[in-house]
């Protein structure tokens, strides 16, 4: 009841990477209702999450002092562990005495070891001035660049393809202005579950006379509005692009004006696919010529055109693969730089987009500008006072197995919980039990913390100011809302206070601090500053003048290439890292549901999502469950070459047969036991998408 509330606050919804503006209305210091604002991502709209998905703030189990392992206590994910009880593990502490312990543990490996020997993940869930501030300690505390974040598992292959072929791996274009195509395609990606408030534009699109055109192994929900609906075989992903390609090619319907204007490779290109026809493709695709020849056509001869993906493409050993065959299809149709056209990887978390420009990334410092490159280098330097290293640092799975390997021995985590998110978990949970000092910063004592040395109380989105930035480049400022609970600190004055005690002269007082810091090491928030996000709350980057909104459509003269020109990359069809077989018949994927948010620990944590998805399910087709002898409901036991869940079945007319979806924010049922680590060779990504399995009756 708003006439209850005692006041609202303006800030942007935690969750997706849509980046819903949302209003919260607060009693007591606790968030009684939430509403959608005007905001140019939601224009009032709101998802389930993003209305119902607050309880986590406040839960019983919220992490609200410091805590230091007991001496002796067991290391590992305990089934029985509570939370919100956690004093068999770990003893209460006071600030002081847990930073000094959880610094000085990173600091005597770094002395007896080097600086190789750390590692931090920070995280998409925090803002840019915290992802800044995190990578900054990493590679000028730590002293290296081992510093990665959830990126690696979502869009680190779409990054990497749209960075060697057209100099930038933000999205071309918003997805709003899918109203302005008269073709959209969505690939690999389930926006109605997974970016549901970005679906509502591509439905009105829809009803405005756009030709939606799905093209995923599983059925979906945006298969309802969509002019034509392609369901490939699993992993024929390539095959299915270049045979589309192949048409394009074939039947002239490229732009070569375009080609000529902005491209280059393009005549290799042709000659690469010039025997892919959709004839010669059609089996391994599991899809008619005809229907290939069909979208193939449609995409090429639209005035306007969009393509959009999510983890379907990225998620696999040829992600990258995947991501160049779509950024193709754009160059070769000349589907960039218009309103209406564009390439669009929709991003999972809320700030991603944020957290990779800001720099949580291994390779390159913040805007992407590579570590290797001595001239970038300098400027940090210059900027930071301090010496940087120059070699490429680890990603997420290869830190895991530089801690399996011994090589690195104490890591600082913050709000990520690879106990639950890494493929292959027993593996990589093993590898967090060998840490000689782990310091996880998180809202609660997740699967991860229950491997800390230290766990230090973080800060909810509800509960401090900075910006986000999301999917579709808009760079939107977060409020605080409501008190910090118990001894809990903002997540930017935990990361001074352990910069602090590695000896860095850090002294900043808020997040408007570090973000104009961050404004003199990252061109692409030029004439973005804090009092414009609060004044306008929104800004687009690029943004060209002071007072404009930001470039919604970007590259309409030029790319950021060295030579200007986007560049084709060929591919050629790989099958899957570890194909079925007799002994493991079917492929198991992965992937989020609309209640629940990655690895659960915040919407788990809702009353109203918990109502709406209460466990573990893992989706069949209707004749999946009649050959297995079936009821929904039933018990199911699914194994892999790595490991074994037990869950309840449902019943999924939108799964193919052969296939079985399980979602990955269930710790009792935690799929990613099962997961393939096997990485896509150039975006360092695992196959979360395709594992062969097993499927039995409990
Ligand atoms: Fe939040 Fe995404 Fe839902 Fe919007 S669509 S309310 S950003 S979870």
């Amino acid at each position: 009841d708003s006439r209850s509330a005692d006041s609202t606050v303006d800030s942007v919804c935690p969750y997706c990477g849509v980046g819903c503006q949302l209003r919260y209305h607060i009693k007591d210091d606790e968030i009684l209702f939430v509403e959608g604002r005007d905001g140019p991502s939601n224009h009032n709209r709101l998802c389930v999450k993003g209305r119902f998905g607050f309880d986590y703030p406040r839960h019983s189990s919220r992490l609200t002092v410091p805590l230091i392992r007991r001496e002796g206590a067991p290391k590992g994910v305990d089934p029985d562990f509570d939370p919100a009880q956690p004093w068999s593990h770990f003893r209460e502490a006071t600030w002081e005495e847990a930073l000094d312990r959880a610094a000085q543990g990173l600091v005597s490996l770094k002395n007896a070891h080097g600086p190789n020997a750390l590692a931090g993940f920070g995280s998409a869930k925090c803002s840019n001035e915290e992802a800044w501030l995190f990578q900054k300690l990493v590679r000028t505390g730590f002293g290296s660049n081992h510093v990665d974040h959830c990126t690696r598992l979502c869009h680190a292959s779409s990054v990497a393809a749209l960075m060697e072929c057209i100099g930038s791996g933000a999205v071309t274009a918003s997805f709003m202005q899918a109203q302005q195509a008269d073709v959209v395609i969505l690939t690999g990606c389930n926006p109605a579950i997974n970016h549901p408030v970005a679906a509502t534009f591509f439905k009105q699109a829809a009803k405005q006379g756009t030709k939606l055109i799905v093209l995923d192994p599983r059925g979906q929900a945006m298969g309802a509005h969509a002019y034509r609906t392609l369901r490939f075989t699993p992993g024929s992903d390539v095959s299915l692009f270049n045979a589309m390609l192949n048409v394009i090619v074939t039947e002239e319907l490229y732009d070569q004006a375009y080609i000529d204007a902005h491209t280059e490779g393009f005549e290799a290109l042709k000659a690469h696919v010039w025997d892919m026809t959709p004839e010669i493709m059609a089996d391994s695709c599991g899809v008619s010529a005809d229907a290939i020849r069909e979208v193939a056509r449609l995409y090429a001869t639209a005035d306007n055109a969009m393509i959009f993906w999510g983890m379907g493409i990225s998620q696999h050993t040829h992600g990258t693969d995947n991501a160049r065959c779509l950024i193709s299809l754009a160059l070769a149709c000349g589907h960039t730089g218009r309103p209406g056209t564009g390439l669009h990887p929709l991003r999972g978390q809320n700030n991603v987009q944020g957290a990779s420009d800001a720099g949580l990334i291994p390779m390159v410092m913040p805007d992407y500008q590579p570590v290797s490159d001595a001239q970038v280098r300098s400027a940090f330097e210059e900027l930071w006072n301090t010496p940087l290293d120059d070699k490429p640092g680890l990603t997420v799975v290869e830190i895991m197995e530089a801690v399996r390997d011994g090589t690195i021995k104490g890591m600082y985590i913050q709000g990520e919980n690879p106990a639950m998110s890494d493929p292959d978990l027993d593996h990589a949970r093993a590898a967090l039990g060998t840490l000689e000092h782990l310091v996880v910063q998180d809202l609660f004592v997740t699967e991860t913390a229950q491997f800390a040395d230290i766990v230090l109380p973080a800060s909810a989105w509800p509960e401090k100011d900075g910006t986000v930035t999301n999917t579709n480049r808009q760079v939107q400022l977060g409020r605080q809302a409501m008190p910090l609970p118990g001894q809990a600190k903002p997540d930017w004055w935990i990361i001074q206070e352990i910069a602090k005690r590695f000896g860095l002269p850090w002294d900043y007082s808020h997040p408007r601090d570090v973000f104009a810091e961050m404004k003199r090491g990252m061109p692409s928030l030029d004439h973005i500053t804090w009092e414009r996000l609060e004044r306008e709350g929104s800004v687009t980057y690029p943004c060209l003048s002071d007072d404009g909104p930001g470039e919604d459509v970007v590259f309409s003269e030029t790319f950021p290439t060295t030579t200007g020109r986007a560049k084709f990359s060929p591919t050629l069809p790989l099958p899957p890292d570890e194909p079925i077989d007799a002994e493991y018949p079917t492929v198991l994927t992965t992937g989020r549901q609309l209640e629940h948010w990655h690895t659960g620990s915040m919407t788990r944590r809702a009353r109203v999502l918990d109502d709406l998805e209460p466990e573990a399910v893992a989706s069949l087709a209707p004749g999946e469950l009649r050959r297995l002898d079936m009821q929904p409901g039933d018990p199911i036991s699914i194994t892999t070459r790595r490991g074994n869940i037990t869950l309840k079945t449902r019943v999924d007319t939108g799964m193919p047969e052969g296939m079985v979806f399980v979602p990955f924010c269930y710790a009792e049922a935690a799929v990613n036991l099962l997961t393939n680590p096997a990485l896509d060779p150039y975006g360092k990504i695992p196959e979360f998408k395709y594992a062969a399995c097993r499927v039995d009756k409990a």
